[in-house]
């Protein structure tokens, strides 16, 4: 930990202290803030050194004020002790630069047809400008974040998924040492999601299953995806019927039954997968709520859907 105790995150960086001052302007009376700390301490001390993989995407990242919030629960989580990893997505800035250059964007089922020059397009906003927009909202908070695409030191190689979506990969392997490297030294990776094969070519991969092999490859005991719902529902249609708490096995028998869809189905696969790899836990978390990630990991609220192997 690198800030003094009696000093907030971020405090030394005057911008960001005020940031995080005059986002709490009806402050809880002193004895409501203490006993929140106080049910804080064992979660603090169960994740400390754990590595937890979080999915970032959705409406929690295209709202300013979100992505202010998402970044200050990073750095605190990584502040008590915890190792986050941060894997984000970017469909929507794709889509909005592929219509500004008058590209229609074209999908079969679900998947982004990604011909070369969709995939240029896909890659520089990704790496280029979602990966650093994260990054920069993290080390406002001092020197924390490191941003790399999954073409960096052989982080993840892949596969084409099928001809006809063109550069749309999969994940054949995630190399994680240089995860590991960053992580021992108390960094926090932020990884866009573009994968290389052995001969170079890059791909366009979906960040629900580059963030289950990730935290696979590093046995995470956390597996977070933010999304724009509020958890798994039994029924889409009915926002009433969120599952509070899953087996992986119970989870593929819904997916059996069809009960998910479109954005749904990637991260219900990967996070089935990595429950089945040595991962502990899995969360479905609403990105739109301020602070959902610690409300999930610090409180005995629980939110959103958990699954477990
Ligand atoms: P993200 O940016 O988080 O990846 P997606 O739109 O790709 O968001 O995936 C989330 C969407 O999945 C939800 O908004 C919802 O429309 C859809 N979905 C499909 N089946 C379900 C289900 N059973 N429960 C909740 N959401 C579902
Ligand atoms: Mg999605």
């Amino acid at each position: 930990m690198r800030s003094e105790p009696d000093e907030p995150i971020g405090a030394g960086n005057d911008a960001a202290s005020e940031g995080l001052r005059s986002e709490k302007p009806d402050a809880l009376p002193a004895a409501e803030k203490a006993a929140v700390l106080a049910e804080a301490l064992p979660y603090i001390r169960r994740f400390s050194g754990k590595v937890v993989v979080v999915k970032y995407g959705g409406n929690a990242m295209e709202d300013e004020r979100l992505a202010r919030l998402f970044a200050e629960d990073i750095v605190l989580m990584r502040s008590v002790g915890m190792r986050p990893v941060v894997v984000h997505g970017g469909g929507p800035q794709i889509g909005d630069l592929m219509n500004r250059l008058g590209k229609t964007p074209e999908f079969r089922s679900g998947l982004r047809v990604t011909d070369a020059e969709t995939l240029d397009i896909a890659r520089m906003v990704l790496v280029g400008r979602v990966n650093r927009d994260i990054v920069s909202a993290i080390n406002v908070h001092g020197a924390l974040a490191v941003g790399l695409s999954g073409e960096d030191a052989q982080l993840i190689g892949a596969v084409a998924r099928s001809p006809e979506l063109g550069f749309v990969g999969d994940v054949e392997n995630v190399n994680a040492d240089i995860l590991d490297r960053l992580l021992a030294q108390e960094l926090i990776p932020v990884v866009a999601t573009i994968g290389a094969d052995v001969a170079g070519q890059s791909y366009n991969i979906n960040a629900d299953t580059v963030a289950g092999a990730i935290a696979e490859a590093l046995s995470a005991e956390r597996l977070v995806y933010l999304t724009n719902v509020e958890g798994l529902r039994k029924d889409l249609d009915d926002p009433s019927s969120r599952i509070s708490a899953i087996s992986a096995g119970d989870l593929q028998g819904l997916v059996d039954a069809g009960a998910i869809s479109e954005g749904m189905i990637p991260k219900v696969a990967s996070c089935v997968q990595a429950l089945r790899n040595g991962v502990r836990r899995a969360h479905i978390l609403d990105g739109r709520v301020p602070h959902v990630l610690l409300l999930e990991f610090f409180t005995d609220e629980g939110v959103g859907t958990m699954v477990e192997p």
